[in-house]
């Protein structure tokens, strides 16, 4: 059981055992709102850190005895980015994973399956990455992760098993969705907050500042779209946090390997 499902539990108990308890009505009503506005802060605290497995346990580490950390990328392919980045990768000799968006992989079929010749890992972030996909119907959720992973299927002849959700947010009932589309939740333990750092050295010191053996790190490969900057930045960015993960002496791993997981789901 998750601890959503403690949770609510915990709330419904104590509001009916206010409402025998509790002397009069304007008691019980302070308290029964007191109750739901902290059980709303617990929910959206537990949508937004998914490394609180608060509605399911999704992967957000690897091993801590061993010097490996991980690089993903969300939301490409973008053809401004993910050629350089791919050759910025191929240099140094890092295999990453990328988290696409299966729009973006529809209209640039030729990138997904280059990055998979690359030797690359590619995993499912949505069909698309809209904002307000947990307030969808869970059946909608499904079809839209299904579809993802058909179209990354037919292009790279691999069905991701890694499944990262769009703003990394979480919601009740979606473990029941991936174990029927045999996923695999992946979270992160670091972050760049490109958003936050904006310059390519601040967001790689603070990358590698954050990170620890096993870290599983997040980047984005389009977040110079929303900030005021080319994407030869999001180029650069990569290249410092390559360096600075170097100096303090960690190796970088590809997420499956990492994690030691299948990355791709083999059909019987
Ligand atoms: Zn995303």
């Amino acid at each position: 059981m998750s601890w959503f499902f403690y949770t609510t539990l915990w709330a419904l108990s104590l509001a009916g055992t206010t409402w025998v308890l509790a002397d009069n009505l304007p008691t019980r009503l302070v308290f029964l709102l007191a109750l739901l506005c902290l059980y709303l802060i617990t929910l959206a605290l537990g949508s937004a850190y998914p490394r609180m497995n608060f509605y399911f346990a999704s992967v957000c580490r690897g091993p801590a005895d061993q010097g490996w950390v991980s690089l993903t990328f969300d939301d490409g392919p973008d053809p401004k980015v993910t050629p350089e980045l791919l050759q910025i990768l191929k240099d140094e000799g890092v295999k990453a994973a990328f988290f696409m968006v299966g729009r973006a992989a529809e209209a640039h079929p030729a990138l997904v399956k280059r990055v998979e010749a690359d030797g690359h890992l590619i995993g499912n972030h949505m069909f698309d990455h809209q904002a307000g996909w947990p307030f969808r119907p869970a059946f909608a959720i499904r079809q839209e992760l299904a579809r993802a992973n058909e179209l990354l299927a037919k292009l790279i002849g691999n069905r991701p098993r890694f499944v990262r959700m769009p703003f990394s947010i979480s919601r009740p009932g979606l473990v029941r969705t991936f174990r029927k589309l045999n996923l695999t939740p992946v979270g992160w333990d670091v972050r760049g907050l490109e958003g936050v750092y904006r310059e390519p050295a601040r967001i790689a010191e603070h990358v590698a500042n954050e990170a620890r053996n096993g870290s599983v790190i997040l980047l984005h490969e389009c977040y110079y779209r929303t900030l005021d900057f080319g994407p030869e930045r999001v180029v650069e960015t990569v290249r410092l946090v390559i360096a600075r993960l170097r100096e303090r002496g960690f190796v970088f791993k590809r997420l499956d390997e990492m994690l030691e997981l299948e990355g791709y789901i083999h059909e019987a």
